[in-house]
C-alpha cells in the first residue's frame, strides 16, 4: 500500500468509507502522536458530529482520559512489549463493541515487539473483525517485521518541534549551507571547514541551525513549499524523507557532545548519498 503524509488523511479515508484495519505510523514523536490518533479515535466513533474537543458526549471523553475499555494503548514494559500484554489486549478487543462503534488500539514503540509477542499479534491482524482498528506507532517502520509491515497502511506523521527563534544571520547560513549541500556536494566538507567552522557557533547555535535544516525539509515534503529552494523540487518524497531522517539523527547527536567536525563531514556525506 502507498504511504500517506499525515494523519489528518485518515479523516478522508474514513469519510470515503474506506478505512484501513490496520495503519503503522511513522512518527518522531510518539506521544504526540497518540494525541493526534486519540482524535481520529473520537472522530470514528463519536455519536454526535464530532467537532475539535467534543464535549457533549461521554464516549469522547472517555477516548481522551483513557478509560474506554475497548480502546487500548500499549506501551513497552520495560525494553519490550510483552507476549501477554498482547493476549490481554486480544481478550478486550475480541468482544463486538457495545458503546462505540469501533474496538481501537495503539501500540506505542511497535519496534519493541519482541518475536513471540510479534507471532501472537500476527494471528490477531491477518484477518481482522470489520469493528477493529489498529494503529503501529513507530520512530522507524524498518524495525517492524515485514509481516506486520505489510497488513498496515503506511502514514508519516512528523512534528516541528517547538518553534525555533533563529536570526536572519542564521537564516542565510542555512540556505547557504542546504545549497551547497544539494548542489555543490563535492566541495561540502570545504565548505564545513572554511565556511561552517570559520563562524565559531557554539553547538546551541548548531542545533538551532539543523532545526531550521529540517524545517525547510519537512515544508517541501509536507507542504510542497519551495521558497528560496526551488532546486529541491526534483526530489522525490522518498528521498525527502530519507534527508528528514538524516537531520534527524544528526540532530540527536548534536545533542549528545559528539565532536562538531566529524559530526558535520558524516552529515554531509550522508545526505549526498541518498539517491
Ligand atoms: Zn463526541
Amino acid at each position: 500500500m502507498e504511504a500517506v503524509n499525515g494523519i489528518k488523511h485518515i479523516e478522508k479515508s474514513y469519510n470515503e468509507n474506506k478505512l484501513s484495519h490496520a495503519f503503522l505510523v511513522e512518527t518522531n514523536n510518539c506521544e504526540k502522536c497518540l494525541e493526534d490518533i486519540k482524535k481520529i479515535i473520537k472522530l470514528i466513533n463519536c455519536k454526535e458530529k464530532y467537532v475539535d474537543n467534543c464535549e457533549k458526549c461521554n464516549l469522547c471523553y472517555q477516548i481522551e482520559k483513557e478509560t474506554l475499555p475497548n480502546f487500548q494503548i500499549i506501551r513497552p514494559d520495560g525494553t519490550t512489549i510483552k507476549k501477554e500484554q498482547i493476549i490481554n489486549l486480544k481478550e478486550k478487543m475480541l468482544t463486538k463493541p457495545v458503546y462505540s462503534k469501533y474496538n481501537t488500539y495503539v501500540i506505542l514503540n511497535s519496534e519493541k515487539l519482541n518475536n513471540s509477542s510479534s507471532n501472537t499479534m500476527l494471528k490477531f491482524i491477518e484477518e481482522p473483525e470489520d469493528y477493529l482498528i489498529g494503529f503501529f506507532v513507530v520512530n522507524n517502520k524498518e524495525n517492524v517485521i515485514e509481516t506486520i509491515k505489510s497488513r498496515c497502511q503506511l502514514i508519516h506523521q512528523y512534528y516541528n518541534e517547538e518553534e525555533i527563534k533563529i536570526d536572519d544571520e542564521k537564516i542565510e547560513t542555512v540556505k547557504d549551507y542546504i545549497k551547497n549541500i544539494e548542489l555543490d556536494n563535492k566541495h561540502i566538507m570545504l565548505y564545513n571547514k572554511n565556511i561552517l567552522m570559520e563562524k565559531n557557533y557554539t553547538r546551541e547555535e548548531l542545533i538551532i541551525i539543523f532545526q531550521q535544516i529540517f524545517k525547510v525539509y519537512e515544508n517541501v515534503y509536507i507542504n510542497d513549499e519551495y521558497e528560496n529552494f526551488e532546486f529541491l523540487k526534483d526530489m522525490n518524497s522518498v528521498q525527502l524523507l530519507n534527508k528528514m531522517k538524516i537531520i534527524n539523527k544528526y540532530l540527536d547527536n548534536l545533542q549528545k557532545n559528539g565532536n562538531i567536525n566529524l559530526l558535520l563531514d558524516s552529515f554531509v556525506i550522508e545526505m549526498g548519498h541518498v539517491k
